[in-house]
């Protein structure tokens, strides 16, 4: 709808997978899962709706393998306190938006993924949501300044950093894996 998915999708490529942009409802049914890219959580939420796409997309993320990041990992939590976000609510998580303040709205870091095996991973934040975790059931798989800022429930996971933005395909290539696991229970 909007946002950064080409740059997802140059990393799908690199990676040997096929990827289609989700625009209509039936683009679900060819799909096996989804990535919700950063944009605007407030953009998201009102084309989603005028294309008819939430309730489709709602089901989708309760049933198949789901990576949001930024936006989209705010579209994935429970709530992020602001009316004009729809978000689906199936990780436990609260979104603060724009948690970072004005004057570092966006910087990058590098961080340790340590279930991926990921070693000083390039992460880039633009006006990045912070989580606040609400269960147990929420695993954080890495963090920035004591922030958890790569967290995964079930079959989503979540970034508040842009992974399409670093040339590092780890992340995407761990999805994938997730989602040929899915596909094989
Ligand atoms: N600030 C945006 C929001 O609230 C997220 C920014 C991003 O996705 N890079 O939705």
């Amino acid at each position: 709808m909007q946002g950064a998915f080409q740059k997802h999708q140059n990393m799908l490529e690199e990676l040997g997978v096929n990827s289609i942009a989700v625009r209509y409802e039936g683009d679900l049914d060819k799909i096996d899962g989804l990535i919700l890219p950063g944009g605007e959580s407030t953009t998201i939420t009102s084309l989603l709706n005028t294309h008819k796409l939430w309730n489709a997309i709602n089901i989708f993320v309760h049933n198949k393998p789901v990576f949001g990041t930024c936006a989209g990992a705010i579209m994935l939590s429970q709530s992020a306190h602001d009316k004009r976000v729809s978000p689906f609510g199936i990780m436990d998580v609260e979104a603060e938006r724009n948690a970072y303040g004005r004057q570092i709205e966006s910087f990058s870091t590098s961080i340790n993924i340590d279930n991926m095996d990921l070693k000083e991973f390039h992460a880039v934040f633009i006006r990045a949501p912070r989580l606040r975790i609400l269960s147990k059931d929420v695993e954080i798989l890495a963090t920035f300044n004591h922030s958890p800022v790569l967290v995964r429930q079930g079959r989503a996971i979540a970034s508040t950093f842009h992974p399409e933005l670093s040339q590092n395909l780890g992340i995407h290539k761990w999805f994938v894996n997730e989602i040929k696991h899915q596909k094989v229970l």
